[in-house]
């Protein structure tokens, strides 16, 4: 009875704080990304034995000439406000890093470094959208995108695609999904959470169909460049039609397993990284100065330095993917980037295992955190409902113990 007085008074007072709170974080949904990555900690913590394939997040430790930088750069007394769009010599690293990574020419007042690039993402899409614009969004997509868009008061616009087509959106789709209203497209190659890579002729042919419509703008976001398994990577700004009207978005998180050092930065027209950079003014200033000395050496780096982590997480993917297919009613592409894999499960909706009854993606996730003891991420958060995402950025042998306790769960 006490506990019963006890949960309806918090629940009571959970409700009324939540009136309080604004409608723009009322409406916002919870990154189920961070979400699912949370629970798996907590049931870790409880002691059950929890495989967790739920966050995009390399395990490997940062490479020591990175940490080295970042310890030098303590020892120099690097300890003051920075820049807000970031050092001089960070913005010289990254022009030439696009320069010679993705063959791009951005000057130094092109770039805008931030904190991570999801704050870069949020910053583009705070001073590109107003309210009622639509955002065109291919699905599947990263998570936050949707929640950005929600946030400047756009309308997300999904063009949903499917296994069929290897998770990519036609030219046919993208040209049906444009209106008058249309203000920016998401782009996002190699994909999170498909894992897909358009070649250079799939961008081309999308640009021809963007070249009709000259007040759109494209956010490229390359975060997952240098985790490609086959042919090369290509970017939008690339294109001499595209190039005015691209934001190209990248960081340091994936490529050199820096997540929590929180660095992305974008290439951009100057008019755009100056507003960004206002923005950024308001709301966090210059990016962690320790953070972006590290950030220089590791973009000064030969890509070679990195090329350990790639060959690991292509052996990885060799394995889950084989792991997987011998489960009846997963259905895999085959992806040629990032580290995840995104099977449609939708074989199993209606069907009731261990008592629980499967309605979509999101309880077909649960079943395997609660049955299987293993974290994954449902589609629906991506815009694909069909789907679960697991991410094989873990060590293979407990990707292949968390397969085989999910095979065992569907036999
Ligand atoms: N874009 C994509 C597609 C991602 O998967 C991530 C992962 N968090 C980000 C952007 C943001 O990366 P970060 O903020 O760690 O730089
Ligand atoms: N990008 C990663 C993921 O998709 C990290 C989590 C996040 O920032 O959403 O899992």
């Amino acid at each position: 009875m006490v506990s019963f007085v006890f949960y309806y008074f918090s629940l009571l007072n959970n409700l009324m704080m939540h009136t309080k709170l604004s409608n723009r974080i009322n409406k916002l949904p919870v990154s189920q990304t961070l979400a699912m990555a949370a629970k798996a900690r907590v049931l870790k913590a409880e002691g059950k034995d929890i495989i967790s394939l739920s966050l995009g997040e390399p395990d490997f430790n940062t490479p020591d000439f990175i940490k080295e930088a970042a310890k030098k750069a303590i020892d120099d007394n690097y300890n003051s406000y920075t820049p807000v769009n970031g050092y001089l010599s960070l913005r010289e690293a990254i022009a030439n890093k696009f320069k010679r990574d993705n063959l791009l020419d951005y000057t130094t007042n092109q770039i805008v470094v931030s904190t991570g690039a999801k704050q870069s993402l949020a910053n583009v899409v705070m001073v590109l959208v107003n309210p009622g614009d639509e955002v065109l969004l291919p699905a599947p997509y990263w998570v936050s995108y949707e929640a950005m868009v929600n946030l400047a008061d756009g309308v997300p616009v999904p063009i949903t695609t499917s296994i069929k087509s290897n998770f990519k959106i036609t030219p046919e789709q993208l040209e049906k999904a444009i209106t008058p209203k249309t203000k920016l497209l998401f782009f996002n190659s190699p994909n999170n959470p498909s894992g897909s890579v358009y070649s250079e002729e799939e961008y081309r042919a999308l640009a021809k169909i963007l070249e009709k419509h000259p007040n759109i703008y494209v956010i490229s976001d390359e975060i997952y460049e240098h985790i490609l398994f086959e042919g090369t990577n290509f970017s939008f700004a690339r294109i001499k039609n595209m190039y005015d009207r691209t934001i190209t978005v990248n960081g340091v998180s994936k490529s050199f397993a820096m997540t929590g050092w929180r660095v992305g930065y974008i290439g951009a027209p100057e008019w755009i990284a100056k507003a960004c950079t206002k923005m950024q003014g308001q709301i966090t200033s210059g990016t962690n100065c320790i953070a972006q000395m590290a950030t220089i050496a590791a973009l000064e780096a030969s890509v070679s330095k990195i090329k350990f982590m790639v060959d690991e997480f292509k052996v990885r993917r060799t394995l889950i993917l084989d792991l997987l297919s011998q489960i009846k009613g997963f259905e895999l592409n085959k992806p040629e980037g990032a580290f995840y894999v995104f099977p449609n499960i939708s074989y199993y909706f209606g069907k009731t295992i261990q008592g629980i009854k499967i309605n979509n993606a999101s309880d077909f996730s649960m079943l395997i955190l609660e049955k299987a003891n293993v974290a994954t991420v449902t589609g629906e958060a991506f815009g694909a409902p069909n789907c679960i995402r697991l991410s094989y950025a873990t060590s293979q042998k407990l990707l292949t113990e968390a397969i085989k306790r999910i095979a065992e769960l569907l036999k």
